[in-house]
């Protein structure tokens, strides 16, 4: 029988800033490609779902938005950025270094300066071993140098920083090293923790880099430490299944993805809200009833002896999924 879904809510979502680097772990598999919808009218209808959302009491549903998928936005659209997240009762405070062009170092201050002006206070790193490791998981040269500069000039300017170090089986063996170069860059650490590649997007390809349960559960203390938050259950796929066959039938609750657009902006701002969101669902519903759920998929692809670990139960599925498509030509579920 088909996965049922039930909506949680909608993720509006503008391709604005284009990275100027591909990541080989990057989850959004098209990050180059731009959307030259002026942000001001997306801004417009996020406010009226917003509206839409409190004056039909829909304490049941989440508006998010997505405007990326790097933050290397000009000034006005950080500002416009910060009025969404007020709106959620949110302040719009750091910015993600991903897929920042290169600057120079004069630029650099510049721009570091405009955005604390604006209100930012830190940034967020993503880092994938140091130096050349890095860079290649980047897939830029030298973007490891880049992103620490950066930090240690906004440290130098008071500013503060959250840091997401991913652990894969070549970034282990740098894991001191990439400890010591952060512990010298001055500033506030308010956040440091350690995650796994999510099994979405590009990072589908490297399966080979997926720790063990052994590498796991040995890991050395100064990186063990690091593993909390949100994504702190680090389970191998024989130990996820149990776990996920006992929710097996429970529907997937999700926030249906609306990639907002120079071609749907009018339909969009013609539409009800009730209309889109009802249409959005539909489409959801229709795409998940052509897959088996979770218990076919899990009988058909699960592999109870793989001791390869994943951070999440949606990366099994994910990965199942992709094997059911692989295996019928049944395409995959809007994610
Ligand atoms: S910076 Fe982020 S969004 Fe851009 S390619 Fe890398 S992982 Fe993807």
């Amino acid at each position: 029988m088909a996965r049922e879904i039930v909506a949680r809510g909608l993720l509006l979502s503008l391709r604005h800033a284009p990275c100027a680097h591909i990541c080989r772990y990057c989850l959004i598999s098209e990050t180059r490609k731009g959307s030259p919808l002026p942000f001001s009218r997306f801004e417009a209808l996020v406010h009226r779902f917003l509206d839409w959302k409190i004056a039909n009491q829909r304490d049941d549903i989440e508006i998010r938005t997505f405007v990326g998928p790097s933050f290397d936005y000009d000034i006005e659209t950080l500002r416009g950025v910060g009025r969404i997240r007020a709106r959620r009762g949110d302040k719009f405070q750091i910015l993600n270094l991903g897929g920042l062009r290169i600057r120079d170092h004069d630029a650099l201050n510049t721009w570091l300066a405009e955005r604390q002006a604006a209100g930012i206070v830190g940034f967020h790193t993503s880092l994938a071993g140091c130096d050349k490791t890095h860079d290649r998981w980047n897939g830029r040269a030298g973007d490891f140098a880049y992103q620490t500069a950066i930090l240690r000039l906004a440290g130098e300017r008071g500013m503060v920083r959250r840091e997401r170090l991913f652990v894969a089986r070549n970034t282990l063996p740098q894991f001191d090293r990439l400890l010591d170069v952060l512990d010298a860059i001055p500033g506030e650490v308010q956040n440091r923790y350690v995650t796994l590649f999510f099994y979405a997007g590009l990072a589908r390809r490297y399966e080979d880099e997926r720790i063990t349960e052994e590498i796991r559960d040995t890991l050395p203390e100064r990186i063990n430490t690091l593993r909390r938050g949100r994504f702190d259950e680090w389970r191998s796929e024989r130990e996820w299944i149990p776990m996920l066959m006992e929710s097996a039938s429970a529907p997937r609750k999700l926030i249906m993805k609306l990639d907002v657009n120079e071609a749907n902006i009018e339909t969009l701002e013609n539409s009800s809200c009730d209309a889109i969101f009802a249409e959005r669902e539909q489409i959801y519903r229709e795409d998940y009833r052509r897959m088996p759920g979770l218990d076919e998929l899990c009988e058909r692809y699960g592999d109870p002896t793989n001791r390869q670990v994943y951070m999440l139960r949606r990366d099994l599925e994910q990965k199942w999924m992709d094997m059911h498509a692989r295996a019928t030509g049944t395409s995959i579920p809007l994610d």
